[in-house]
C-alpha cells in the first residue's frame, strides 16, 4: 500500500512538521516550536505501567503493587495533549498514513527486551468500523514497527467481536464493563507461549488493552505488553 506513490511524494514535497504542517528540515519529525510543547515519556516511570513516579525512588507505582495490571509493561511515546491528539486524529480520519511512520519513529526507542518471536498486534477494530474506515490506524503503526524491528505483525489472531460504545466520559468500572466480552482470540495456537505486544494510538484508561490482555493470556500468551503513541497522564484529560 505504501509503495512507489508514497516514495515519489516524499521526494516531490518539502518535509513538513508532523504537528503544525509548516515546512521543516526533516521528514516525519516536529518543528522546534511543536517539539517544545511535547512531553516525551520515554522509558522512565513505573517499570510496569509506565506512569510517572514523581519524586520517589520506587520502581513500581502503588497501584501496580496493590493490583498488578493484566499488561506486563505499558509504554507510550508522548503525553496526550493537543499536538499528539491532532497527529492521531489526522492518521485516523484524515488518512495521513505517513504519520504512522512518524509515530513508529518515536516508539522505536521503547522496544522491550523481546526475543525474535514476539508478535506485534494492533488493537483490532470491529469489522464494521474497519469496513467504514478502510484501515486500522494502529495496524499501520504496527507495520512500520515491524519493518524496523523485524517482528511479525498479527492482525488476525485477536478479534473484536462486539461493537463497543465510545468510552469517553465513562468511569473505570463502566469502561471495564463496556469492553467485557468484546475480544476473542481466533487462533490460540499462534500465540501460545509467546510475547504479544499490543499497538494502539491513544491510551486513555487502558480498559480496552486490559480486556485484550485478559483474553490473550487466557489463550496462552506468556506476556502481554502495550505500546501506544500518546497516553493520558493526567486524569483531568480523561473526560475530554
Ligand atoms: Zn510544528
Ligand atoms: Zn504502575
Amino acid at each position: 500500500m505504501l509503495g512507489l506513490g508514497n516514495l515519489l511524494l516524499d521526494f516531490a514535497l518539502p518535509p513538513r512538521c508532523a504537528g503544525c504542517g509548516d515546512v521543516s528540515d526533516e521528514v516525519g519529525a516536529f518543528c522546534a516550536a511543536c517539539w517544545r510543547q511535547l512531553e516525551w515519556l520515554g522509558n522512565s516511570g513505573c517499570q510496569r505501567c509506565g506512569l510517572p513516579l514523581a519524586g520517589t525512588e520506587a520502581e513500581m507505582c502503588g497501584r501496580c503493587l496493590a493490583e498488578p495490571p493484566k499488561l506486563d509493561r505499558i509504554r507510550a511515546a508522548v503525553a496526550y495533549d493537543e499536538i499528539p491528539r491532532s497527529v492521531a486524529l489526522r492518521l485516523k480520519y484524515g488518512r495521513k498514513v505517513a504519520l504512522a511512520r512518524t509515530m513508529a519513529r518515536y516508539l522505536a526507542p521503547l522496544r522491550g527486551e523481546w526475543s525474535g518471536d514476539a508478535i506485534l498486534m494492533p488493537i483490532p477494530l470491529h469489522r464494521w468500523r474497519l469496513w467504514g474506515r478502510g484501515f486500522n490506524q494502529s495496524g499501520l503503526v504496527a507495520q512500520e514497527l515491524s519493518r524496523r524491528w523485524g517482528l511479525e505483525v498479527d492482525c488476525r489472531s485477536l478479534m473484536r467481536v462486539k461493537r463497543t460504545r465510545p468510552l469517553k466520559g465513562l468511569n473505570h468500572i463502566q469502561r471495564r464493563k463496556a469492553v467485557a466480552g468484546a475480544f476473542k482470540v481466533a487462533r490460540p495456537d499462534d500465540i501460545k507461549g509467546r510475547t504479544v505486544v499490543l499497538i494502539d494510538d491513544v491510551l486513555t484508561s487502558g480498559s480496552t488493552a486490559e480486556a485484550c490482555a485478559r483474553v490473550l493470556r487466557r489463550a496462552g500468551a506468556s506476556r502481554v505488553e502495550l505500546l501506544c503513541w500518546a497516553r493520558v497522564v493526567r486524569p483531568s484529560q480523561l473526560m475530554r
